[in-house]
């Protein structure tokens, strides 16, 4: 029996997590799971997977969340710390899938367990990538990588090969609205934002493919995974999603792994790792006429993949900035307060006004992400 704990249960990669679990019960026992606001699913999921703990972010929601589970052995738990804490608890595999910078210290907790994780939440990457992957190194952890993209590339890369790596090439679908003008962009709806064409996902990560955005993250988290240097990461617009990235060798191989758009696909190659597991998800039908089409991105109209590429090579504070500044802008346009064509400019804006430098401890990230949130929402306020 594996143990698994799944911080973010309630989300849209939780949940397909849970969906692998339901179809191999007698091989994983589900030690705890975490939620943020979803009381009623949370406790659901935790009394279907007969878990130790459920933990609630929200520390308001204590009282709810122990009378949901009333008459069970369940530990309710409650508050960010307590999530935190729970990360901690020994498990064999975690799944890290709690939306952006507020995975971190639960991120890192289960690294320092030394056990294997599996890491959805690019954003704890993208804020505290040094330190994520020193505590990797320094605890013995196995960081998988749950991205599609990243997985893809995991799949491919050949550790013992990396100096023959001409490039790793990073495919996006290009989103909804990969054929609109900047022009055009003004006045789309959150809506219209989240209903991404080939993948269900949660509502940041739609949005973020929307503005390209999530591309961008998905540069900065490669770099540090892979421990490549930005130059060597190329970002192909790819509609259909099927070939998931790839990898070229400097004797022209090039390799790829592709898949239906389906997440269960990279989550069960990390839930099994070093194995394999039968998936329910969806399977390729490679003789249904499938056109695969590969294009080069149009820096101009999507603006945030330049700026990753700077970020990266300025000081390490740059990132953090770059993520606090994009949820922000996020927040406040599924919120109505944002234009959806000025997320961009809010980063951009934001990187300018901030101080900028390399970044010792892992305090001074949070202070970093704290002071970029409060300047960038200035920004959005300034904006409208
Ligand atoms: P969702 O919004 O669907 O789910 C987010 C999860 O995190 C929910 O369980 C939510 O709880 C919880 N959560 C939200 N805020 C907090 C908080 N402050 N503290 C603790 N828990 C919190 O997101 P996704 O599942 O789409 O994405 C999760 C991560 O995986 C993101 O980093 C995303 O970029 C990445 N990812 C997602 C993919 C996808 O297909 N969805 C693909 C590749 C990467 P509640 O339900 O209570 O709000």
């Amino acid at each position: 029996m594996k143990t698994v704990s799944i911080l973010g249960s309630t989300g849209s990669v939780g949940r397909s997590t849970l969906d692998l679990i339901a179809g191999h019960r007698d091989q994983f026992k589900v030690v705890a799971l975490t939620a943020n606001k979803n009381i009623a699913l949370l406790a659901q999921q935790a009394k279907e997977f007969g878990a130790d703990y459920a933990v609630i972010a929200d520390e308001s929601l204590y009282g709810e969340l122990k009378q949901a589970l009333a008459g069970t052995k369940i530990k309710a738990e409650a508050g960010h710390k307590a999530v935190v804490e729970v990360a901690g608890v020994k498990a064999d595999w975690i799944m890290a899938a709690i939306v952006g910078a507020a995975g971190v210290e639960s991120t890192l907790r289960a690294i320092q367990q030394g056990t294997t994780v599996a890491l959805a939440n690019k954003e704890s990457l993208v804020c505290a990538g040094s330190f994520m992957m020193d505590a990797v190194a320094k605890y013995g952890a196995t960081l998988l990588p749950v991205d599609s993209e990243h997985n893809a590339i995991f799949q491919v890369l050949n550790p013992q090969q990396l100096a023959q790596v001409n490039r790793i090439i990073l495919t996006a679908s290009g989103g909804p609205f990969l054929r609109k003008t900047r022009d055009e962009l003004r006045d789309i709806t959150p809506e219209q934002a989240v209903k991404h064409p080939t993948w269900a996902m949660g509502q940041k990560i739609s949005v973020d493919s929307a503005t390209m955005m999530n591309k961008s993250l998905e540069i900065i988290e490669a770099s540090y995974l892979f421990k490549v240097k930005q130059e060597k990461i190329e970002v192909l617009i790819h509609p259909q999603s099927i070939v998931h990235s790839m990898v070229e060798y400097i004797d022209g191989s090039i390799l790829s792994q592709m898949g239906a758009p389906d997440m269960r696909t990279p989550i069960a190659n990390t839930l099994a790792w070093p194995a394999r597991m039968k998936t329910t998800g969806d399977v390729l039908d490679l003789t249904s006429k499938i056109n695969l089409s590969f294009e080069l991105i149009d820096i101009k109209r999507f603006p945030s993949v330049k700026m990753a590429r700077d970020v990266l090579d300025a000081p390490s504070g740059a990132s953090t900035v770059f993520n606090a500044a994009n949820e922000i802008a996020v927040a406040a346009f599924l919120d109505r307060r944002l234009k959806f064509s000025e997320i961009e400019n809010v980063v951009a804006e934001t990187l300018q006004m901030s101080d900028i430098k390399a970044i010792p401890t892992l305090e001074a990230v949070f202070e970093s992400d704290i002071n970029a949130r409060r300047i960038a929402e200035k920004v959005v306020a300034g904006v409208n």
